[in-house]
């Protein structure tokens, strides 16, 4: 393995932690949990979606 390769592992490495850190995702407006994909919330009607990494 050149130190290339290694170098992009270790990239690679860090990027899939980063994937998996768990943000919650809710309504600014109302607090109503939404999903990751959410574009608005379905109980207010609001499009002001909080990211809350955990
Ligand atoms: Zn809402």
């Amino acid at each position: 393995m050149t130190v290339l390769d290694e170098l992009f592992d270790r990239i690679g490495g860090l990027r899939e932690v980063g994937e998996r850190t768990t943000v919650h995702y809710e309504c600014r407006r109302c607090g109503l949990t939404l999903s990751k994909d959410a574009i608005g919330c379905p109980s207010c009607g609001s499009d002001e979606i909080a990211a809350i990494p955990l």
